[in-house]
């Protein structure tokens, strides 16, 4: 049995974010990873190899609500799901730390609002290198720094096409996104420039994650000790259950035990829920953690999906992922209730976006139809439902239950968007009879996955209290996705960074 101050399990953006925090603290930290370093090799940008048959996906089933097995789109190495995120590092709006009103009902406010996070979110700008201008977007919230980096240029494609927007009295701003180019340190060396991005690893190093902006910088340090291919299988407690005695992994094949005054839990929202419930014990018989009965519950993913417009404006573009449009995140003309926000994405491989295209051009080329397409990812407000939830099996096996809990906002957003570009058609001939195809993203798509150990400052109602330790646990944090109580509709990412930063102060003053 080996002793640590802190152990962290997994190293997703919220465990490497925490990591790297308390590593400097001085404090003997051990982190497990149920996965390795993706190596950096050409797969890593070949879009048959990354989208089609998954090569840095695991092999692993979860169950539906009818028990049907589906392949979660998630990612288990160094990095998590950041490793190959699309970057886009976004604030959280006043209002969605504030109870709203939406079609599918209602989105409850946080116990910790945003004026707490603010500073937090500066923190994680810089630690993620966000370029971004601010001001651009009306829906952002007051920020007392301006972003670190200067926005990444739009290419002449797009400066025409958010010019022409504006004309229309829209408000594209410039993407806030996490990159750390060599460029932008020096003159001097040589650009780099992406193209695959959005679900692909980066060997460049790029892409700001977890791994590449955190932990690589403190894992020579003598007080962390990183071990990878470790599945942790079992939180134990003490026999009075309030702490936890034994940290349970399988490493390699082999049962090891560790002990830590402190664990913090970031594997993701699935994952950490479905932890704490194989973690039931004669103290926790429902799950650790689970007096109150909601963990696993009011799990979220965000409506997501991709409408592509084929046009006739020549789209060259090789880093697309440029500008979003949150005009109608609050409300819209026809709507009194918040729609989403919409942003240009990453391109689609090119496998997906013929099997768009296919019964609408049949006789075009790739390379045709490439230069006609322009990919849009949508997000709409998903509301937390304690239906919606992770169980196991008595196998162990994840089943996870999810019903759409607000499609109406998803499906008038992507109206909307059609309707942007008809007025487009209007003072454009380039946009006149813009034809649509896409696709919306069903449970399979867990990249936004969240909200599953909510924190609150009720113990009845919520898992974790305001400093995201558990109410029923004195030594366990929880620092990923999970703690979100409701999940806005802009990417969680830089959400979930600020919040582990403040968990890290927490812990940095108590322990
Ligand atoms: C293709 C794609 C594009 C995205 N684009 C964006 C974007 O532009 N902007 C944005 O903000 N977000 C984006 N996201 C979402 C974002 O990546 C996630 O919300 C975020 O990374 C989740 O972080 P996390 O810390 O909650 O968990 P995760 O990233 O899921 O990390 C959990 C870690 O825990 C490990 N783990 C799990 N179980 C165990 C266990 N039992 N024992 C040990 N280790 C374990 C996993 O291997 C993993 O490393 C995207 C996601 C994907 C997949």
């Amino acid at each position: 049995m080996k002793k640590y101050d802190i152990v962290v399990i997994g190293t997703g953006i919220g465990g490497s974010t925490i990591a790297t925090r308390l590593a400097k603290s001085g404090k003997n930290i051990l982190i497990l990873e149920r996965g390795g370093f993706i190596p950096k090799e050409k797969d890593n940008w070949d879009p048959h190899k990354v989208m089609v048959e998954g090569k840095y996906r695991p092999k692993e089933e979860w169950l539906d609500n009818d028990g049907k097995p589906f392949k979660p789109f998630i990612h288990y190495n160094v990095g998590g799901n950041s490793k190959v995120y699309g970057a886009a590092m976004f604030r959280f709006r006043l209002s969605d730390f504030e109870k709203v009103h939406h079609y599918g009902g209602i989105s409850p406010e946080w116990p910790v609002k945003y004026d707490v996070f603010e500073k937090y979110y500066t923190e994680a700008e810089n630690i993620y290198s966000v370029h971004g201008l601010r001001g651009a977007d009306p829906t952002e919230p007051p920020a007392e720094h301006p972003y670190p980096l200067p926005p990444i240029p739009y290419e002449p494609e797009i400066v025409s096409l958010a010019g022409k927007m504006e004309q229309l009295g829209l408000r594209p701003f410039p993407l806030p996104m996490g990159m750390q180019f060599p460029q932008d340190g020096s003159k001097n060396q040589p650009p780099v420039m992406l193209e695959n991005f959005d679900g692909y690893p980066d060997p460049t190093d790029s892409k700001a994650d977890g791994y590449s902006s955190g932990l690589r910088h403190v894992l020579d340090l003598p007080n962390v000790t990183l071990v990878t291919q470790a599945l942790v299988t079992k939180l134990e407690t003490d026999e009075n259950g309030k702490r936890i005695s034994n940290v349970i992994a399988d490493i390699n094949g082999e049962q090891q035990s560790f002990e830590a005054d402190t664990v913090i839990l970031a594997c993701g929202a699935v994952n950490s829920a479905a932890l704490l419930l194989k973690s039931a014990s004669e103290k926790h018989p429902h799950g650790l953690a689970n007096s109150s009965g909601q963990v696993g519950r009011n799990l979220m993913l965000h409506h997501n999906g991709c409408l592509v417009a084929f046009t006739k404006m020549k789209n060259r573009t090789s880093f697309q992922k440029s500008f979003g449009l949150a005009d109608f995140y609050h409300k819209a003309d026809n709507s009194a209730f918040p729609l989403g926000e919409i942003q240009l994405m990453g391109k689609n491989d090119p496998e997906t976006i013929m099997s768009l295209a296919k019964d609408i051009y049949p006789e075009k080329s790739f390379d045709e139809i490439r230069e006609m397409a322009i990919d849009f990812w949508l997000t709409a407000e998903d509301l937390p439902s304690p239906d919606n939830r992770v169980t196991l099996t008595d196998e162990g096996q994840i089943k996870v239950n999810y019903t759409r809990t607000n499609p109406e906002a998803f499906e008038k957003l992507k109206h909307k968007l059609k309707e942007v570009f008809e007025r487009l058609g209007e003072i454009d001939p380039d946009f006149k009879d813009t034809v649509w195809n896409g696709y919306d993203l069903d449970i399979s798509g867990m990249s936004h996955q969240n909200g599953t150990l909510r924190f609150g400052t009720d113990p009845k109602t919520s898992v974790l209290d305001v400093n995201c330790k558990a109410h029923d646990v004195d030594n366990l944090y929880v620092v990923d996705a999970s703690f979100f109580p409701s999940c806005g509709a802009f990417n969680p990412s830089l959400t979930i960074a600020a919040n582990a930063l403040r968990v890290s102060e927490h812990l940095i003053n108590t322990l």
